[in-house]
C-alpha cells in the first residue's frame, strides 16, 4: 500500500494494541506512538511488555501504558476489570488493534489435537470477542473510533493443514462484519490481512522458509496507520491486505 501518513496523524488518539509484546503488534504499537498516539500495550508477558515500553522512552515517545492479560485463560469478568482499569486513565479509546494470535498445529484436520484447537479458538476468537465487548463502551466515546481485527489469507479461503487457525480467522472476519453492521455510523470495524511477514509465528508455520524473503513488520505498517487515522474514516466492514497482490504461501 502506498500511503504517506502525516507525521502527526494520530495526535490525540488513544490506541490499544493486543499482542503488543512481539512481532507485528510490537511494531504497530511503536509506529502508532511515532505518529503521535498515546498507546496502551496489552500482552501476557510482563518482561516483554516492559521492554516495549522502554523502547518508547528511548525514542522519546509518549509513555506507553501496559497491562497483562492472558487471552488463553481470561474470563469476561477479567476483560471488564481491564476496561475499568483503562477507563481510570483514558477517557476513551480511539482505536483498538486486535493483533494477538495463536497458530496452533499446522496439520491435517484428522490430526488436529482437540485441546490445541480449543486454545486457538480461545485466543483468536473467544478472548477477542470478550475483550471487544468490554472495550466497546470506551470505543464509542470516541467521535472517530476504529476497531481493527487481524485476519489471514486462510480466513477467506480454506487451505489444507491450516485447521483451527483458518477456522478462527474465518470467525474473525465474521465477527468484524457483524460488528460493522451493528455500529454503522458510530464506529468503523475492519480487518487487516498482514500477508506473510517476518515474525516468530511465521517462522513456526514455515520453518524451511527464508525469512529474508519476507516483508518485515515495519514494511507493512502503512495500512495499520491508515486504518487508525482519519483518512479511513468512511471505511467499515472491509478486509484490507497489507501486501496487496502477494500470493499466499511460502515466499519464493
Ligand atoms: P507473533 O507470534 O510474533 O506475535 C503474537 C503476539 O500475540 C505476541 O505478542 C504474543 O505474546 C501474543 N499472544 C499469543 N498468545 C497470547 C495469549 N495467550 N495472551 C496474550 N497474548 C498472546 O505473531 P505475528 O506478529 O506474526 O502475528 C500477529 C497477528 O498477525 C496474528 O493475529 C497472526 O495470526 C496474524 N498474521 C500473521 C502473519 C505473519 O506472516 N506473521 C500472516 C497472517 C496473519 P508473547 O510475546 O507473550 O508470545
Amino acid at each position: 500500500m502506498h500511503y504517506q501518513p502525516q507525521r502527526d496523524l494520530l495526535q490525540n488518539h488513544i490506541i490499544l494494541v493486543t499482542g503488543a509484546s512481539d512481532g507485528i503488534g510490537r511494531e504497530a504499537a511503536i509506529t502508532y506512538a511515532r505518529h503521535g498516539a498515546s498507546v496502551i500495550l496489552l500482552g501476557r508477558n510482563e518482561d516483554k511488555l516492559r521492554a516495549v515500553a522502554q523502547q518508547f522512552d528511548t525514542e522519546g515517545l509518549l509513555p506507553a501504558t501496559w497491562f497483562t492479560l492472558d487471552l488463553l485463560t481470561c474470563t469476561p469478568e477479567e476483560c471488564q476489570q481491564l476496561a475499568q482499569k483503562i477507563a481510570i486513565h483514558s477517557p476513551r479509546l480511539d482505536g483498538v488493534l486486535h493483533n494477538a494470535g495463536l497458530l496452533g498445529d499446522v496439520a491435517p484436520m484428522a490430526e488436529q489435537r482437540p485441546d490445541v484447537w480449543q486454545q486457538v479458538m480461545q485466543v483468536n476468537v473467544n478472548a477477542t470477542f470478550m475483550l471487544t465487548q468490554a472495550l466497546l463502551p470506551l470505543l464509542l466515546k470516541s467521535d472517530a473510533g476504529s476497531l481493527v481485527f487481524t485476519s489471514s489469507s486462510v480466513g477467506r479461503e480454506g487451505r489444507a493443514n491450516w485447521g483451527a487457525y483458518a477456522a478462527s480467522k474465518f470467525a474473525t472476519e465474521g465477527m468484524m462484519q457483524v460488528l460493522a453492521e451493528e455500529y454503522q455510523g458510530r464506529l468503523r470495524v475492519n480487518c487487516i490481512n498482514p500477508g506473510g511477514t517476518r515474525t516468530g509465528m511465521r517462522a513456526s508455520a514455515f520453518p524451511t522458509e527464508d525469512p529474508l524473503k519476507l516483508k518485515t513488520p515495519a514494511d507493512i505498517m502503512p495500512v495499520y496507520l491508515w486504518l487508525m487515522g482519519d483518512d479511513s474514516r468512511r471505511k467499515t466492514g472491509m478486509t484490507f491486505d497489507a501486501q496487496p497482490g502477494r500470493k499466499p504461501g511460502i515466499a519464493q
